[in-house]
């Protein structure tokens, strides 16, 4: 499947090309189609999957026929909402992206800063926004932004929007939106709770989920440290010292605080990095990301706030300094490397308290993640035989399917030679 094989107008086509993207992931691939017919979608997908894509590629290209047909006035035609502003602000970009040489009018809107610009930009007429809830919510009280002609709505991150409790928010939007409109909804995971607010919001949807819900990236390599809590900071740097084998690492704390003070010791130890998490001043976040994203960072310590949907390009580490209390956080944090095809490298840092978080994590994820010993702050966790245990099994299962490797190999040879010595009639006679 290529792009080209998609329908999609010249001008989609070459900022696909410009992009440098070759196929389409497999959610493109079946996404676009159905949205370019007009129909709702119910997305279940991973971050790093090209989802913001899937979505942006049909609206622009529906919205561009829509301009040709002559129906046209500048008011706010499709309304993307995110959890964070980062994810809000990233997918601002991608319009940017996708829509060259169309000439939409896009902007981004979220909290945590003042109002004035981003209404400046609203009164200028927005054909495509994209926003976090509370302050959409807020801008459609004071009447500064109005929906009533709006056809393309994408709730995205579903899941984490009501994680982060913005479930009454997404509600009141809805309620606020014209009922002859497209519908996208889009989460990594589909408890009840959100395939019950997907109701309320979708009609006959098209039903598109790209990998297990709870799967890991497949590009990414997976290692396990077993450690002291008092050893994870001279771990940490011991690891970080080679700049040829750890280009980049995202490393996440429990703690905005725990955040500050790794960060602070990495720097001690003349190793550049920086810290992010809520209680920075969104500007000092968005300059922060930057410098990362720039590669001036070696190194961001970050809150979950991080954890989702920020793309980084070539991020070659997640580095998990505490093991997540809960799994799912684990999947997410380590799909921020190893996205869009590229191979990425996640290690967690496991001290005796965390155990639980990670045989919970070994449940969810249906694979043991392999420990590596060859390092000076090793320990057994004594009393930590479980994990041992759960180590030896691997290699166990591991001797087992080489053995049983060996024997399907023989089996194939010994076919392979008797084939050879059949009689031409003996094969025919088979079939
Ligand atoms: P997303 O899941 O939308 O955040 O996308 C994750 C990353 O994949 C981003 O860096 C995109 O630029 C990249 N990407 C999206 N679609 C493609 C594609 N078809 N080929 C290569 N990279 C892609």
């Amino acid at each position: 499947m290529q792009f080209t094989n998609l329908n999609l107008i010249p001008q989609i086509l070459n900022a696909i090309k410009v992009k440098g993207y070759t196929t389409p992931t497999p959610i493109q691939a079946q996404a676009i189609p159905v949205l370019l017919q007009g129909r709702d979608l119910m997305g279940c997908a991973q971050t790093g999957t090209g989802k913001t894509a899937a979505f942006a590629i049909p609206i622009l290209q529906r919205l561009q026929k829509e301009k040709e047909s002559g129906r046209w006035s500048r008011d706010i035609k499709a309304l993307i909402i995110t959890p964070t502003r980062e994810l809000a602000i990233q997918i601002d970009e991608s319009f940017t992206d996708y829509g060259q040489g169309l000439g939409f009018r896009h902007t981004v809107i979220f909290g945590g800063v003042k109002q004035f610009s981003q209404v400046r930009k609203l009164r200028s007429g927005i054909d495509i926004l994209v926003a976090t809830p509370g302050r959409l919510l807020d801008l459609i009280n004071q009447k500064i932004v109005n929906l009533q002609n709006l056809k393309f709505f994408v709730l995205d991150e579903a899941d984490r929007m009501l994680d982060m409790g913005f479930v009454h928010d997404v509600k009141k939007i809805i309620s606020k939106l014209p009922p002859k409109r497209q519908s996208l909804f889009f989460s990594a995971t589909m408890p009840p709770s959100i395939t019950g607010l997907a109701e309320t919001l979708l009609t006959n949807p098209a039903c598109i989920k790209v990998t297990p819900t709870a799967s890991t990236a497949e590009t990414v390599t997976q290692h396990m440290y077993l450690v002291d809590k008092k050893d994870k900071r001279s771990l940490l740097t011991h690891i970080l010292q080679d700049p040829t084998v750890i280009t980049s690492a995202l490393v996440f704390t429990r703690t905005k605080h725990g955040a500050d003070k790794i960060a602070r010791f990495i720097n001690e130890s003349g190793i550049r990095a920086d810290a992010i998490h809520s209680n920075k001043s969104q500007n000092a976040r968005q300059n922060i990301l930057k410098k990362f994203k720039n590669k001036e960072t070696r190194v961001l310590v970050a809150t979950d706030i991080a954890a989702r949907g920020i793309d980084i390009d070539e991020l070659s580490h997640v580095i998990n300094f505490e093991i997540p209390n809960e799994p799912e956080t684990y999947v997410h944090r380590i799909g921020r490397t190893g996205r869009a095809k590229k191979s990425g490298i996640a290690l967690s840092f496991c001290d005796k308290d965390e155990q639980g978080f990670v045989r919970d994590i070994h449940k969810l994820i249906s694979q043991i993640i392999p420990v590596i010993e060859e390092h000076p702050y090793h320990t057994n966790h004594s009393g930590s035989r479980s994990e041992k245990t759960q180590t030896e099994r691997i290699k166990q299962g591991n001797k087992r399917k080489h053995g049983q490797q060996i024997q399907r190999n023989k089996r194939t040879q010994k076919n392979q030679t008797s084939r050879k010595n059949k009689r031409p009639w003996q094969g025919r006679k088979r079939r």
